[in-house]
């Protein structure tokens, strides 16, 4: 009799060859192969893992390993229909059960569950706790219920579903049922939350890094943000699929108006739209190379693309928490991408009367105040953006040397002197003006008003000279962040001192800040994971040639390109021109199913690459 180790060891490595043989990846990742061999035996989990992390494969790969049906519960009902595309694209015997389906093809994927035709059934939480939905699975044999996206049972994030919090009763009907909860939310309060909430005390805990290291954080000045971004996506990001959010519906619209009028390829999305229209601007960014979206929050969770290669901000998030939620949708694929923000004065002021004007509880308004003041330390930070974002996660970690400020970083400049005139200007003209009137008096510019309220009088009058209006812009807006001014919703964004502003006030207190940033420009050089840009321009001409015939593949097929073939692995592809079946099968991504489908095409697109190539003609 085999002892237990044994026995572990040739389970382990059933599921390699499966990850191997399905999948086409070479190793698992991480935590992955702990998650799967846990799983596999029957053990519950909670797997707490970052966007583009590999959560899928946690279940995947055991449900594919134990006998009968993974069961998949998800939120995301706009997706599944992609998800199970990418699944019979392996080979994977894959359903879904939601309100899209008519009687009759639920009817059908009902039976092939009870005869034991399926891998995996991804199925809406509202279906899934109906009395008549239970019944069916009570008849069927299930290898494991994965619940995605748990934070879901969290009533303090903004994603709360009601029907979430009955899921324990799948605890309670299929005990020895083993299950698999994952999510992506990397703050306390809510993994705290989901293990109670789904009865899932039993379960073994597994937490990975939540650094991203393929995303290069940048924070610019905000200038003229309309001309940063364009420059950022012409510069940076020609022809890639990306994110712009923005705070106001109507931001978004004429954003997305504005840069279709500069030639990229833009559309809008917010929850004020019709549902038909921004239902199919969100299929399009899905499904199209290339697409930019500009959106409020209210696009979010249902995104599943691999290859979003930027996530810009307009405006500031209000927490470090949605910062790394809305960020964390660029890269999924782990090349490399940009989460890039511009951030002034006018966003603090705005984020700290969003605050202030609430109807909130005292409570709330404190603690929003204390997380907006903790997004403002990463903005206003000149050390490493990641060290300080992972360690508002609980996380350790070293300089980067990929952000903004590990590749240049900031000079910080000596602002106590103009700090003190600053706030002396502040309290000589009453604390009754906003930052445009004090920067006048600062910088002694004449004018009716200056003059109606004899501030042309003051000592301070003409005071700060030396220094042009964007960079006092800059001097006020930490000022605020630092907590030495406040800003009076009450009185037209009036601003007053603050206790903490006294000994800056009185020279006992030094004030380093950071100065201007006008480009936020870095080197292209310091990416760390294969990616085309690295390509030859020979090699380039391949890929071109690879993403056109991926294109109508994917489209006589009426799935997104990523589901035929990851842009990663048609990047290995251009590089290593695999002219068999054996070379090919080495490309990442590349399983047993991929290989008998499209082995041909590109073994065929690279020969006649490389032909037209020999002959000197152009493709
Ligand atoms: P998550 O759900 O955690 O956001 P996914 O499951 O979608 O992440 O995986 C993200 C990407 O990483 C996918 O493109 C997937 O193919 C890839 N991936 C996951 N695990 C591995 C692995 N072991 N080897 C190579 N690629 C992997
Ligand atoms: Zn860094």
């Amino acid at each position: 009799m085999p002892s237990q180790s044994s026995e572990q060891t040739s389970e382990d490595s059933r599921a390699l060859q499966l990850l191997r043989d399905v999948f086409g990846h070479a190793d698992f990742r991480d935590a992955q192969a702990q998650i799967v061999a846990h799983v596999a035996t029957g053990g519950d989990a909670l797997v707490l893992m970052p966007t583009g992390g590999g959560k899928s494969l946690c279940y995947q790969v055991p449900a594919l390993l134990r006998d009968g049906t993974g069961v998949v519960v998800s939120p995301l009902i706009a997706l599944m229909q992609d998800q199970v595309a990418a699944m019979q694209q392996l080979g994977v015997r894959a359903a879904f059960l939601n309100s899209t389906l008519d009687a009759q093809e639920a009817a059908k994927v009902e039976r092939a569950l009870v005869d034991g035709e399926l891998d995996l059934l991804y199925v809406a939480p509202e279906r899934l706790t109906m009395a008549r939905c239970l019944d069916l699975l009570e008849r069927a044999q299930i290898a494991l219920f994965a619940i995605d996206e748990a934070h879901c049972v969290s009533q303090w994030g903004h994603d709360f579903r009601p029907e979430y919090l009955e899921l324990s009763l799948l605890h309670e009907r299929f005990a020895d049922v083993p299950r698999i909860a994952l999510t992506a939310t990397a703050d306390p309060q809510t993994r705290a939350e989901i293990i109670p909430r789904l009865a899932l005390e039993e379960a073994q805990v597994f937490v990975s890094s939540f650094d991203r290291p393929n995303i290069r954080y940048t924070i610019v000045d905000k200038i003229d943000a309309r001309a940063q971004l364009l420059r950022f996506l012409k510069e940076e990001h020609a022809g890639d699929a990306g994110i712009v959010y923005c705070l106001s519906r109507r931001k978004t619209e004429e954003t997305a108006w504005w840069l279709q009028s500069q030639g990229i390829e833009a559309l809008w999305y917010h929850a004020g739209m019709d549902a038909a229209t921004r239902a199919e601007h969100q299929a399009r960014f899905q499904r199209e190379d290339g697409i930019v979206v500009v959106a409020t929050i209210a696009f979010g969770m249902g995104i599943d693309k691999p290859d979003v290669r930027f996530v810009a901000h307009l405006d500031l998030p209000k927490s470090i928490e949605a910062y790394y939620q809305e960020t964390g949708r660029a890269g999924r694929d782990g090349s490399p991408a940009d989460a890039w923000m511009t951030y002034g004065l006018s966003d603090v002021v705005q984020q700290r009367r969003f605050i202030d004007q609430s109807d909130a509880s005292d409570e709330f308004k404190r603690v929003s105040t204390a997380k907006l003041d903790a997004l403002l330390g990463l903005c206003e930070t000149a050390a490493c953006r990641r060290v300080r974002l992972l360690s508002y996660f609980g996380e350790h970690s070293e300089p980067c040397g990929n952000c903004d400020t590990c590749l240049e970083p900031p000079q910080t400049w000596d602002a106590t002197d103009a700090s003190r005139k600053a706030l002396s200007a502040i309290y000589r003209t009453g604390q009754r003006f906003g930052s445009m009137h004090v920067i006048d008096v600062l910088r002694g510019k004449t004018g009716e008003r200056i003059a109606r309220w004899g501030h042309h009088k003051l000592n301070v009058f003409g005071a700060g000279a030396e220094l042009a209006e964007q960079a006092w812009r800059n001097v006020f807006r930490q000022l605020i962040a630092l907590g030495f001014v406040q800003v009076d919703h009450g009185s037209h964004g009036a601003l007053r001192l603050t206790e903490s502003s006294r000994p800056v006030l009185k020279g006992e207190q030094q004030v380093q800040m950071r100065p201007v940033v006008k480009s936020g420009r870095k080197p292209k050089t310091a990416s760390r994971t294969p990616d085309e840009v690295d390509l030859s321009p020979a090699d380039t001409d391949l890929l071109e040639r690879l993403k056109e015939w991926r294109r109508n593949e994917a489209s006589s097929q009426g799935v997104p390109a990523y589901v035929i073939l990851h842009n990663s692995s048609l990047t290995e592809i251009a590089r290593a021109r695999p002219l068999d079946v054996e070379a090919l099968a080495a490309i990442g991504g590349i399983g047993a199913m991929k290989l008998e489908r499209y082995g041909e095409a590109v073994i065929g697109l690279v020969a006649e690459d490389r032909a037209d190539k020999a002959t000197g003609s152009t493709p």
